[in-house]
């Protein structure tokens, strides 16, 4: 009989009993309580959330851990305000933007408007206007002779990670950056609604996007050793990636109006940089005013400071040494009523629901299940970083998969996600199962989250078409998967609710980082009732239960095979002509894939005839189905990213955000021209991938 609790089939009853056990009620109070205060990471709120956390997990019967790291955060100096003013010719201040900071910031413990890791320091100069901050925005000015060389620089928020955005201006030698939120893109200046939050989510002239600017992940620091007394340290003038090197501020549309109507120029701006402010766009230099100049004095400082994360645990009975993990990041610049206390929101009902069971001796999951709350992601996914710095070996041997739900919701239209491949079908399985949170969308047939997923984001097929199943995005940085998988192979997903695309055309959240990123506002206009949220809690449920259940990993080989053709397709759109002139072996990338597919379809087969009596038959295929993700991992990193170790997926190193398609081909080639050194690495790193999706495909064949 013990030989026979070794093949126990999961319990089907388990997944409805979850579905059904999950109270929209309860998720709104771990809200509410959640965003009583403002918890930024490293001060007393959010440790305070810690102990909660611990208490809660502990009430659900969880095994309880923490894990503290001794990092480099960033604040604000409470007496000297960072401020960015307007001179005149007399150096008279002229405008001052603290004053248009909301009242907000004057409630105890709202971090007033700042980029964290920003620089100190006084910029006074003239202003060069500079659209989105992109490289092509940069190239663009410099074709039209305006270099920004001395200059600050004004650009507005949107299409890429802000880190980046400085990062660029950096690069192309601007003086300092101010940040701002375009009303076309925050308010409902394009569909002709003037409200403005707490009547509707549209942002408020005030409401500005505080964040991190720094672009390297885990604790500025130590970038390769985890945060605690047996870390090498760098300094921060020592440290690669670098420091952000020049001053930086996020402000409102209402301060962003009053620099941008003095600028002059005599270009006309690219379509896209024109937006929603009552004014004509101007690239500067120079104001209408002679002499006026901006000044952007940066007081914040960096100082040592402890993350820690909370981790739920509930051991697993067959397979105790299998982790599932779920998570999300505890700390909020503000209230973070979306990001990330939506998430937190959920993993706390799913904490009670699962737990239930166990302390029932209901369920008996086959492998154990660990919850984690993450310290300062946003910071830069710091608390999730240096736990895979400390634990890479245990997780590269055994992590099963892990589920992010970070902003669970921030519309209440349908699900979006992104995902490594293997991971789309058991999501698929889960949103099928899960009933549609929209009354309108059942009566309009569509029962199931996946119904309306289907219909609202589906899978765009080369010609335009729908290939039958909902998009699912690369993942790229943004959130705490990404040091995870980067690091440590471990396969992932990260799902959000978002609203429908076609209704607001807004990319996010208007009030994303914002201090108005409420309860209220949660509560009143994002998900009444909180079924939105109850949804989600079931559909990431029921991925973690199949994959901590499942006699056999219910990951998808063939998505994978997938996976890379799509990869390979998107690199060929970009870069296919140049390599094919440049290297003699680039059919060879088909190929590969063409045998990994081979390989895949050869255990999928072997699979199907597999001896499920036997412990030791499933526990091979599982563990070569488990390392899979892990046999892409490249011990040297990518050629100009070392750190990152995953050959397939990374962050655009132009944008954190976004995915890259052969990240470690896509850095090389960015501008490369005929640069024959570059073109050299290229060729070097095109074989590094051609062999290590050939020796993955490997890992799958018979053992013997
Ligand atoms: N989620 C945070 C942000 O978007 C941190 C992202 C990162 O450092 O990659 O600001
Ligand atoms: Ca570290
Ligand atoms: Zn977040
Ligand atoms: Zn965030």
């Amino acid at each position: 009989s013990f030989y026979q609790s070794l093949l126990q089939e999961a319990n089907p009853g388990i997944a409805d009993r979850i579905i059904s056990g999950i109270d929209a009620g309860n998720i709104r109070e771990n809200l509410r309580v959640l965003t009583e205060q403002p918890h930024i990471a490293g001060r007393r709120r959010d440790f305070e959330l810690v102990d909660m956390l611990r208490t809660r997990f502990q009430e659900s019967g969880l095994h309880v851990q923490v894990t503290p790291y001794d990092v480099l955060l960033s604040y604000p100096n409470d007496d000297t305000p960072n401020s960015l003013r307007l001179l005149d010719n007399t150096s008279t201040v002229m405008y001052d933007a603290a004053r248009d900071e909301s009242n907000f910031s004057k409630v105890k413990d709202v971090v007033p408007q700042f980029h964290a890791y920003s620089p100190k320091g006084l910029v006074e100069g003239e202003v060069v206007y500079a659209g989105f901050g992109r490289v092509d925005d940069y190239e663009w000015l410099l074709k039209e002779g305006i270099n920004v060389s001395g200059y600050l620089v004004i650009v507005k928020y949107g299409r890429l990670f802000r880190g980046d955005k400085v990062d660029i201006a950096t690069r192309y030698g601007a003086a300092g950056v101010i940040m701002f939120l375009d009303p076309a893109d925050v308010t409902g200046y394009n569909m002709g609604d003037p409200r403005v939050y707490p009547d509707t989510w549209w942002l408020p002239p005030s409401g500005s996007q505080r964040g991190t600017v720094f672009t390297g992940s885990g604790d500025p620091l130590t970038p390769g050793f985890a945060a605690n007394d047996l870390a090498y340290r760098y300094t921060e003038e020592t440290v690669v990636p670098p420091m952000p090197q020049i001053p930086s501020i996020p402000v409102g549309y209402g301060a962003a109006e009053n620099i941008m109507r003095e600028l002059t120029g005599d270009k006309e701006v690219p379509l896209d940089w024109q937006g929603g402010l009552n004014l004509t766009y101007k690239t500067g230099p120079g104001f209408l005013q002679p002499g006026w100049k901006v000044q952007l004095n940066v007081t914040s400082s960096n100082q040592r400071a402890k993350a820690e994360n909370v981790f739920g645990i509930i051991r697993g009975s067959v397979e105790p040494d299998r982790y599932v993990l779920y998570g999300n990041h505890r700390d909020a610049w503000i209230y973070g009523a979306v990001d990330p206390s939506s998430g937190t929101a959920v993993m706390l009902e799913l904490a009670r629901v699962m737990g239930d069971l166990v302390q029932k001796g209901v369920w008996k999951p086959r492998r154990s299940i660990i919850l984690c709350s993450w310290g300062a992601e946003e910071y830069g996914l710091l608390g999730s970083t240096e736990w895979v710095e400390q634990y890479v070996a245990t997780l590269r041997e055994r992590a099963v998969a892990y589920v992010n739900v970070d902003i669970a919701v921030r519309g209440n239209d349908t699900l979006s996600a992104g995902s490594t491949p293997m991971m789309h079908d058991i999501l698929f399985d889960a949103a099928k199962k899960v009933p549609n949170p929209n009354p309108d969308e059942i009566a309009a047939g569509r029962k199931t989250v996946y119904d309306t997923w289907l219909k609202t984001l589906p899978w765009p097929n080369m010609d335009g078409g729908s290939a039958g199943i909902p998009g699912v995005g690369n993942l790229g940085s943004g959130s705490d998967y990404a040091p995870l998988l980067q690091r440590a192979g471990i396969t992932a997903v990260d799902i959000s609710y978002v609203h429908d695309p076609k209704k607001y055309n807004v990319t996010g959240y208007p009030i994303y980082h914002t201090e108005y990123e409420t309860f209220q506002i949660v509560d009143t206009q994002i998900d009444r009732g909180f079924e939105v949220h109850a949804a989600m809690a079931r559909v990431a449920g029921e991925m973690i239960r199949n994959l901590a259940d499942s006699l056999v990993l219910p990951f998808h080989l063939s998505s994978y095979s997938r996976g890379l053709e799509v990869n390979r397709k998107a690199l060929d759109k970009d870069y296919g002509t140049q390599l094919r002139n440049k290297l003699s072996n680039y059919d060879l990338l088909e190929k590969v894939i063409a045998n990994f597919s081979k390989d895949v379809d050869d255990f999928e087969t072997r699979l199907k005839s597999l001896d499920k009596s036997h412990p030791f038959a499933l526990r091979v295929v599982n563990d070569q189905m488990l390392l899979l993700e892990k046999a892409f991992l490249v011990p040297d990193g990518l050629p100009t990213r070392p750190l990152k170790k995953h050959l397939i997926f990374a962050e655009n190193a132009n944008d954190a955000y976004a995915g890259s398609s052969f990240p470690g081909l896509v850095d090389l080639l960015f501008q490369i021209g005929d640069n024959a050194e570059r073109w050299e690495l290229v060729r070097q790193h095109f074989s590094t991938v051609l062999q290590t999706i050939q020796s993955a495909g490997a890992t799958l064949r018979d053992v013997t």
